[in-house]
This record gives structure tokens, sequence and C-alpha cells, in this order.
């Protein structure tokens, strides 16, 4: 689709002036713009000097999706189909959680234990509840010699956790299971390195107040921790020593407040040791790691 660089400058403008008029970052305009590729950023500086442009959509389709991002507050990732993570480049879809940002800590977290006691890394290792995969590529790549294994109850989203991995060339590295947390993993019990989950963690009452993004267009089941968000840690608190081989590591990513319960419990458990609570980069205590003793 050609169109004038003066014809999109002119679209831009009237699409940041809606951004902000709804309250959303106006940089999202540009960045919709670099995701459906023909607009690097250096280009969208000099748009009106450009006298043509070859656009993979119609100004009418860009301002369709603007319109679903104004209107119906669809995340963007949702309108261009992927988000980036770490260096990956995942599909995602309303059927998995959007990787966020602070989870790429969690995987810095891992390779940091295995820095410090590398026997971890022959092991086998497992990310509950993938989601679009992100937890279970980022071991691949700190574990080049480790089995990952990734679960997910819903189907729907393991295609897409194997859709990312046959586009990140990874599906030889990671199996796949569908089925709840343990359940698919029992032959493995008492012989993992590690255990590295993102699970549902926000209070049910909690997620009808999240942005709209978030709350509307985000699958609750990776979100709602039930009751007090902590349904699935007490759960992974609860039953990861029958599954981790004494000195294997248990990493959570968790939400704002709830650390000091989280580290009691595993205490509690009498089964953990060297327990430790990392901020993310805003200075949220975000994960929390133990080993098996
Ligand atoms: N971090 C996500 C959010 O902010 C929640 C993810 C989760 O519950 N694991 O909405």
């Amino acid at each position: 689709m050609i169109i004038s660089g003066r014809e999109l400058q002119g679209w831009r403008q009237r699409a940041r002036e809606g951004a902000i008029a709804a309250g959303i970052p106006p940089e999202e305009v540009d960045w919709l713009l670099r995701e459906l590729e023909e607009c690097s950023a250096l280009t969208l500086q000099f748009l009106v000097d450009r006298p043509s442009l070859d656009l993979p959509v119609s100004l009418s389709e860009l301002e369709r999706l603007w319109q679903c991002r104004l209107r119906d507050r669809v995340p963007l990732q949702h309108l261009v189909g992927r988000t980036h993570w770490r260096h990956f480049t995942l599909k995602v879809s309303p059927d998995v959680l959007i990787p966020r940002p602070e989870t790429e800590i969690l995987v810095d977290l891992v390779a940091e234990a295995i820095g410090q006691n590398p026997a971890l890394a022959e092991g086998h290792w497992v990310d509950l509840g993938t989601g679009s995969g992100a937890i279970a590529f980022g071991l691949s790549e700190c574990l080049p010699r480790g089995t990952i294994h990734a679960v997910d109850s819903s189907a729907e989203s393991l295609a897409i956790a194997r859709e990312n991995a046959r586009m990140l060339v990874l599906e030889e590295r990671i199996k796949f299971y569908r089925g709840s947390w343990w359940q698919p993993l029992s032959s493995l019990a008492g012989k993992i390195s590690g255990m590295v989950s993102n699970p549902p963690y926000i209070p049910s009452a909690l997620i009808p107040q999240l942005q709209p993004e978030v709350s509307q267009h985000e699958p609750h089941l990776a979100l709602d921790g039930g009751c007090d968000g902590l349904d699935a840690i007490r759960y992974l608190v609860e039953t990861a020593p029958d599954y981790l081989h004494p000195g294997g590591l248990w990493a959570v990513e968790m939400m704002d407040g709830q650390a000091e319960t989280v580290a009691r419990l595993l205490e509690k458990r009498g089964q953990y040791c060297h327990i430790r609570i990392v901020s993310d980069l805003a200075k949220i205590d975000r994960f929390a790691l133990a080993y098996r003793q």
C-alpha cells in the first residue's frame, strides 16, 4: 500500500492526540507503526521528507487497529500479535499472558544461581504455567546442557508456546506438557534441579480493578490467584519438595506485598533453605527463591 510520508504523518499526529485524550502513552503509535515493519524509528522521525512509503496495511486498516486500541483497550501486543521479551520475539494472543519485562529478571536469577552452583545446570528444569513459553525459552539459553520441561493447563496456550518454540528453533530443547502443575511430571519426582514459575498471583477481587487491557483482554487463568492471590504459590511451596532434588532451586514471581507471606510459607514448610526475596527494577519485592534442603 503506497502512501505519502505526509499522509502518514497526518495520521500519526491525529493518532497521538487520540492516545493522549484516552490516557494511552502516545509512543504506542510509533510502536504500532514500527511493528508493521516498514517504518523504522528513523523513518518515523523524517516522515514528511518521504514522497512515498510502501506500507503492508492501508491507512483505513491502521485506523481500524488504532480504534481497537483506544476504544476497546486491546493491548498493542494483541493488535500486532507479538511482543519482545529478552531478545526473543514471541507470538501472543488473548490465550496467554503477555510476558512482562520484570519477568526477564527471573531468568537472570536462574543464570546467577547456576553461576554459583554449576552442577545445577545439568539436570531437569521446569517452567510451570509456561503461557507463551517465555520463561522456558530463557531457561533453555542459560541451561545449554539441561532438559527443560514446560507445563500449562491450557491447550490454547500450549499451542502458542509450541509455535514460539518452532519459530525460535528451540523445539528440540523443550518438552511441552498439558496438565496441572506437576501432574505430567510425576516420573521426575525427586530429580528436578530447578522449578521456575510466574504463577497467577493477583487476588480475585483485584482483577476487575486492573487496567482494562489486563482485566478484559488477558486470560484470568494466568492472573487469578484466588482470594489472597497466593493459592498457586502456596501449592508450589507445598508440593515442590517432592519434586526437587536436595539443593534444587525454587523460584517464583509474585506481587507487591506478598514477599513476607511467601517467605514465611517457605520457612514453615521446613524443607527449604537460603530463602531470598529479590526486587524488580521498580524496587518491588517481586521474586522469591529458595533451595530444597
Ligand atoms: N504481572 C502480571 C500483571 O501485572 C500478573 C501476572 C501473574 O499473575 N502472574 O498483571
